[in-house]
């Protein structure tokens, strides 16, 4: 597998939000967002083993498998069976293009999807069928910039039957938070509105 970094830190987005977390990020993405902070990920990087991804992992409570896109690594369904298997949580962070019908549907996985909205220019590249894997473990994110990409997320979650939780968050982390609880109000739907937490802790840092 094609890795980028692993570090260890506090998960910064999410249902999970605040908890200790070790990273691992898989280098290579089939999508190019428009507003894609990282982009660093997209190649390079070090070719590991499973077992050397484990050893360097260490005993941990969760792991964030990122990207990059993770699915997108050959032996992506072996790490997460094998960290599984060790009792750690495993929070997969996958942008939504790719087929999630062989992620382990064990307790200890949440898939947590993007649903790219209209700015990142990816809207057509989302597998609708990802829907179908999502239960209430997992989480649903879209990333939003503008008014147009609120008024498709809100038309989105109208319109579909959605049953993990559904995360609102702007683009950057930080900004538009007011704006996107103010509609999520309004609209009477049950929505969390969330910041990026390492964001407001280190800034527009990487490897952390
Ligand atoms: S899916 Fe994620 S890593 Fe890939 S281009 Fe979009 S934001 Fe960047």
């Amino acid at each position: 597998m094609r890795i980028c970094e692993i570090f260890s830190s506090i998960q910064g987005e999410g249902l999970t939000m605040g908890a200790p977390t070790v990273f691992v990020r898989a280098v290579g993405c089939n999508l190019r967002c428009s507003w894609c902070d990282t982009g660093y990920s997209f190649e390079g990087g070090t070719e590991m083993s499973v077992d050397e991804i484990l050893e360097e992992v260490g005993d941990c409570f969760r792991v964030c498998f990122t990207g990059g896109e993770p699915m997108l690594q050959p032996d992506a369904v072996e790490l997460i069976e094998r960290l599984v298997s060790k009792g750690i949580q495993v929070v997969l962070e996958t942008n939504g293009s790719v087929d999630l019908s062989a992620v382990p549907k064990d307790p200890l996985v949440q898939i947590s999807m993007d649903w790219k909205c209209p700015s990142s220019g990816m809207t057509d590249r989302m597998l609708l069928s990802n829907l179908d894997v999502l239960s209430g473990k997992d989480q649903l994110k879209f990333v939003i910039e503008d008014g147009a990409d609120l008024d498709f997320a809100v038309d989105f979650v109208r319109t579909h039957d959605i049953r993990s939780a559904i995360i609102f968050g702007p683009v950057g982390g930080t900004e538009r938070l007011e704006q996107l609880v103010q509609r999520v109000l309004d609209e009477h739907l049950d929505i969390r509105v969330l910041p990026q937490l390492h964001k407001i802790i280190w800034g527009d840092r990487t490897g952390v």
